[in-house]
């Protein structure tokens, strides 16, 4: 095992006064990808100009091989612009810029599930999906275990952690709130955080955004949370199961409606919904994310991993239709399947599918 190091890896303080220099009229622009194990990665661009729409992104490259997304003897992948948000980090009129992978033969990199997603979405507009997502994930400190735990053992069983305050209730509130911040910036559709069941643990939500829209938002949002948390010290994993036996695991509930679940006494339309995805349990739990069996035990509030089940307020079941929303009649559902890893791109797209029908790509 390394030697511990000093937790100062950069010096934040210092850097501001670089932050504040002139750009002279050049403006950065922050490609971002996702790799070939379900991370981020990206890189930094000069552009002459301010960027007022997604066409004036020039596409990019970069080297597939060393992110295990094409092999050596053809290790271009190339970077094409679908989204850009201001960017919390450099301010002014830099940016972030949410990226699609393609291959030298113009067919997309395997990892690119964004490609099929926007083509299920374009197929089925008239739907009018809406999604709202629980981001949960865990914050780890420098040997890999939940930052503020003690070292070599655990803090007291889950109960006063779950939207608490106060000092050994909640750990790196700080990096919380930059993220919560930054992400407002980056005109993200941050709806809420709150600290989970287990101890340095927490959640954020965004959302409801329409379509595509939501995937390109929410991975976004977490490489803004990797990027604060960088600046930290402090690790984020979305590792579905972080610390086994009797500590929560981390989800991606997936809120969902339409303009038919919406409408007055929508919840018809929710009940078709739920006959039809009690026919698919397999291929979605296939694409909710890695290692969710580990999560998914029928205990601390998940449901089986094998079996569809669906119900009003129940926390134990696959799908939940909020008390409110059975109430009114219309609304939304939360699908309480996907792990916290789970890519929004590849959920969103099967729950699209699975309501109104497979798109010939
Ligand atoms: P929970 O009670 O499960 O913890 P949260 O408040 O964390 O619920 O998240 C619920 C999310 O549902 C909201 O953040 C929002 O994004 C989403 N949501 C609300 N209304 C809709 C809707 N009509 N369609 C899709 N998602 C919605
Ligand atoms: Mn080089
Ligand atoms: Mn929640
Ligand atoms: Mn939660
Ligand atoms: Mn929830």
């Amino acid at each position: 095992m390394p030697q511990a190091s000093s937790t100062i890896v950069s010096n934040t303080a210092n850097l501001q006064k670089y932050l504040s220099l002139p750009q002279g009229g050049k403006v950065i622009a922050e490609y971002v990808w996702i790799d070939g194990s379900n991370g981020l990665r990206s890189k930094s661009k000069t552009l002459s100009k301010k960027v007022e729409k997604v066409e004036d992104l020039p596409e990019w490259n970069f080297d597939g091989s060393s992110t295990g997304q094409a092999p050596g003897d053809n290790s271009d992948v190339y970077l094409r612009p679908v989204a850009f948000y201001p960017d919390p980090f450099r301010l002014g009129d830099n940016i972030l810029v949410m990226c699609e992978t393609y291959m030298s033969d113009g067919k997309p990199n395997a990892y690119n599930f964004r490609h099929d997603a926007a083509i299920i979405f374009k197929e089925h507009s008239k739907a009018e999906f809406w999604f709202g997502l629980e981001q949960e994930y865990t914050l780890l400190d420098e040997f890999g275990w939940p930052y503020g735990w003690p070292k070599n053992g655990f803090p007291a069983p889950q109960g006063p952690y779950y939207c608490g305050v106060g000092t050994s209730k909640v750990f790196c509130r700080d990096i919380v709130e930059a993220h919560y911040k930054a992400c407002l910036y980056a005109q993200i559709d941050i709806s809420g955080t709150n600290a989970e069941v287990m101890p340095a643990q927490w959640e954020y939500q965004v959302g409801p955004c329409p379509d595509i829209s939501l995937g390109d938002q929410l991975w976004m949002s977490r490489f803004i949370l990797h990027r604060v948390a960088e600046e930290f010290g402090v690790k984020v994993t979305f590792a579905p199961k972080p610390i086994p036996g009797d500590w929560n695991g981390a989800g991606l509930h997936t809120n969902v409606s339409t303009k038919d679940t919406r409408a007055e006494g929508g919840m018809k339309a929710i009940e078709a919904a739920m006959e039809k995805l009690s026919t698919r349990q397999a291929e979605h739990m296939a694409v909710y994310g890695s290692d969710n069996q580990l999560r998914m035990t029928g205990k601390h509030e998940t449901a089986s991993y094998d079996k569809f089940t669906w119900g009003v307020a129940n926390r134990g079941s696959s799908v939940r239709i909020p008390r409110a929303v059975a109430a009114a009649n219309k609304g939304y559902f939360e699908d309480r399947r996907p792990a916290s890893n789970g890519d929004p791109y590849q959920l969103t797209g099967i729950i699209a599918e699975t309501m109104y029908g497979k798109v010939d790509g």
